[in-house]
């Protein structure tokens, strides 16, 4: 992971919110939205409507609301650093 022409942009794996979703999202050109969370995922709450969830992926969205959060690989530890993009964010299909 030393060489990411993503990481360069401004956006970081320590921006907040919605940068930090679509530069998670985009990072490594998507291959890393789509990879397991660690240790099973990461057990969280939906900021946008307070639904329980697991974060699978890097990338994930609140089954209920279909809100997207997004947490960095650095930070992968903690649910405290989960992202939400927004309630108005979609994520392009
Ligand atoms: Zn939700």
């Amino acid at each position: 992971m030393s060489e990411c022409g993503s990481c360069s942009s401004g956006a970081g794996p320590f921006s907040e919110g919605k940068e930090l979703v679509e530069f998670v999202y985009g990072a490594h050109d998507g291959a890393i939205k789509d990879l397991p969370v660690p240790n099973d995922g990461l057990e969280t709450k939906c900021q946008g409507c307070g639904e329980p969830f697991t974060m699978k992926t890097f990338v994930d969205k609140c089954p209920k609301c279909g809100g997207v959060h997004a947490i960095s690989p650095p930070q992968s530890d903690d649910q405290a650093n989960i992202q939400f993009a927004g309630k108005d964010f979609k994520l392009p299909e």
